[in-house]
């Protein structure tokens, strides 16, 4: 019975575990190819100081997340 539980716990963690990592690379392609729009994939993101070029400042975290109507996709 204990073994038994074991193996439970054990495989409910793998399991867990590779959903997380599977959502994370869904999310990064999907990001990749455009799916979302957000601050991360627009042609005004400053990765080096987290800024928008465009508005010269920093977005409120949810326009850094959902991105605004001046996202211009990155053309490459
Ligand atoms: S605020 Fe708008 S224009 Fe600026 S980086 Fe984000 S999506 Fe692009």
């Amino acid at each position: 019975m204990i073994r038994k539980d074991a193996e439970l716990i054990l495989t409910d963690k793998i399991r867990l575990e590779a959903m997380k990592n599977l959502s994370s690379l869904l999310t990064d392609y999907m990001m990749d190819i455009g799916m979302f729009r957000t601050c991360l994939n627009c042609a005004y993101w400053n990765e080096k100081n987290e800024t928008c070029q465009y508005y010269k400042q920093k977005p409120p975290a949810k326009v850094i997340v959902c991105g605004c109507e001046t996202h211009t996709d990155i053309p490459f």
